[in-house]
């Protein structure tokens, strides 16, 4: 059963209990009904927590040319296995591309999605990057590269699809192999069956610069105990199991491809 009220405490600061923001009419993000865990719920309240301070640019409701434009970078991102181009934006929702290009620096500033300083062209929209990162997710036969171990998993959620995610011990360079079930609902395999994720909170406006590096899969509890005094700083974060990790990337990604007519139903 899940508490009634968020429990958490993070170095000091007061949780912020279920809260969440209406992206889109209906479409709550996160999405508070994905966590059973006790951990990921403390996860979720945590990050949140380590945000308070700042302005919330992630999940404010976007205007709706925003919120099209956002989600055909998404699909088509998907389609192709890379990042579309503006013109593929443009083809996509019937905007002219001058106004794409504007839409898209819009959806920057809220940190949904980032471009490349010299093109103009899109180069991530989480929980994609165009970056060969560590974080490998087969999606219908594309294989896609995710920013953080949280942003990884929570792409089976997002497409209602089952993917397949290679990765490697953040410590050690072991490959650590999983799979989704149920469409992103749940973990299927998990290789080395003990492997971890360090869900970090760091924050500072940018989740690809700041927190996403530091989100990353662990072969063991062993090598994730090693791997954090060796840090530089002090890393606010927290622990998860696979199933609970799974969790929080369903309630950050699950909500964001949902239409405001299906959350009606
Ligand atoms: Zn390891």
């Amino acid at each position: 059963m899940r508490p009634k009220h968020s429990i958490v405490m993070s170095q000091g600061c007061p949780a912020v209990p279920d809260s969440a923001t209406e992206i889109r009419t209906g479409v709550f993000r996160p999405d508070w009904a994905a966590i059973g865990k006790p951990a990921a719920r403390q996860a979720l309240a945590g990050r949140m927590a380590a945000r308070a301070g700042l302005p919330d640019r992630w999940s404010r409701k976007l205007d709706p040319e925003q919120d099209l434009v956002w989600r055909a970078a998404l699909w088509l991102y998907a389609d192709l296995g890379h990042a579309p181009r503006t013109i593929d934006l443009a083809a996509k929702t019937g905007l002219a591309p001058a106004d794409v290009s504007v839409l898209l620096d819009e959806l920057e500033a809220r940190d949904l999605l980032a471009l490349d300083g010299e093109s103009g062209q899109l180069r991530l929209a989480y929980p994609f990057t165009q970056a060969k990162t560590e974080h490998q997710v087969e999606l219908n036969g594309r294989t896609l590269y995710a920013l953080c171990a949280i942003d990884a998993l929570g792409v089976g959620a997002m497409y209602r699809a089952d993917t397949a995610i290679q990765s490697r011990c953040r410590h050690c360079g072991q490959a650590i192999r999983l799979t989704t079930l149920g469409a992103g609902r749940t973990v299927g395999s998990v290789e080395p069956s003990g492997s971890v994720v360090w869900y970090d909170y760091a924050y500072d406006g940018s989740a690809a610069a700041s927190c996403c590096p530091s989100i990353a899969f662990f072969c063991s509890d062993a090598h994730l105990e090693q791997w954090r005094p060796a840090q530089i700083g002090h890393r606010t974060g927290t622990r998860l199991a696979m199933d609970e990790a799974l969790e929080v990337g369903r309630a950050i990604f699950g909500p964001v491809l949902v239409e405001s007519s299906d959350a009606e139903r």
